[in-house]
Parts: structure tokens; sequence; C-alpha cells
């Protein structure tokens, strides 16, 4: 079984992020789209809202599913049996970042080969910080993200996708 991980913060989960897992459910028995803590970026969405959010995306597509986790990557993917690790790259900036940390992983975890997956044209602008910013100006962000979300997603207390 052929079980890659897509890593991120995904904070909030783009349809930049959303293109790469559509466009490699087909190279893959299953995808497993892994919210990790990252301790050099500050939250702005809760793991659990990240969750849900990714979770009513794919709710229709049964091969990928959502955890949490939190660690060093290579220790999420032997967990859960992954030789593959999904990235998606934007711009040369995004391969030398990408270069550096799957080059470092690869020794740490050797089976594991992580695949890039280049973003269309159209996404390569969208990024989770820029989407943020918009959001919490109160702009319209409609068009970075998907599923079903309104602004009280975001802001309220209430943790449920509409
Ligand atoms: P991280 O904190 O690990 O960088 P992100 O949530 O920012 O997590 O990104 C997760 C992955 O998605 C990375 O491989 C990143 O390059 C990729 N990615 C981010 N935005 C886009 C986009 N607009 N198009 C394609 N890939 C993207």
């Amino acid at each position: 079984m052929k079980i890659a991980v897509f890593p991120g913060s995904f904070d909030p989960f783009t349809i930049g992020h959303e293109s790469i897992v559509l466009r490699s459910v087909n190279l893959f028995d299953k995808i497993i789209i892994g919210v990790g803590l990252n301790t050099s970026k500050s939250g702005f969405l809760s793991m659990e809202k990240r969750m849900l959010l990714i979770s009513d995306i794919f709710k229709n597509v049964p091969n990928v599913e959502v955890k949490t986790y939190s660690g060093l990557t290579t220790d999420f993917c032997k967990e859960n049996n992954a030789v593959y690790l999904l990235r998606g790259l934007r711009t040369s900036a995004d391969f030398e970042y990408e270069r550096a940390i799957a080059q470092v992983n690869k020794v740490m975890y050797p089976e594991l080969e992580t695949v890039f997956i280049l973003t269309l044209p159209e996404h390569s602008a969208i990024s989770s910080s820029i989407v943020r910013e918009i959001i919490k100006h109160k702009g319209n962000a409609r068009m970075f993200v998907s599923g079903n979300i309104d602004y009280d997603f975001y802001f309220n207390t209430i943790d449920t996708v509409k």
C-alpha cells in the first residue's frame, strides 16, 4: 500500500493545497494530510478548526485522511507507515527551502522519498500567510480558500463547518 503524507501548517488550507492533494490522489493508495504544529509559526486557526475545515473539503474523497501531529514529520511518517512525503512547489524560494528539508529527512528516514508537485500557475501566488492577512482584515478571501467557509468559522468559538 502506497501511503503518502502531505504535511503542512495549513493555517488556513488554500485552493493551492487542495489542488496538490487532488492532483496526487491517483499516485498513491492513501494520502494523509498531516496538520503539523510548526513551532516557528504562530497559529491563526486552532488545530481543531484546521482539521474540521480540511476534513470537510475531502469528505467525499475516500483515500484522503486528515490527522494532526506534533514533533518530527519523519516520525509521523514512520508511525503511519508512509514512505512518501508530498510537497508543493511554487517558486525557486520554495525549492531551496524544500530541498534542504527533503535532504535532511532522507538522512533521518532513508526509505522516505519526497515527491514534489509543481503548483498550477494560477496558484503560485497563493500562500496561507497572505490569505490570513486578508481574513484578519475582513477582506474577501473566498477565492483563495476551498470549502464552504464563512468568516464566523474563522472567528467564532463554535467549531463547526457550515
Ligand atoms: P509549511 O509550514 O510546512 O511550509 P504550508 O501549509 O505553508 O506548510 O505548506 C504546505 C505545503 O504546501 C508546502 O509544500 C508548500 O510548498 C505547499 N503549498 C503552499 N501553498 C501552495 C500553493 N499555493 N500551491 C501549491 N503548493 C502550495
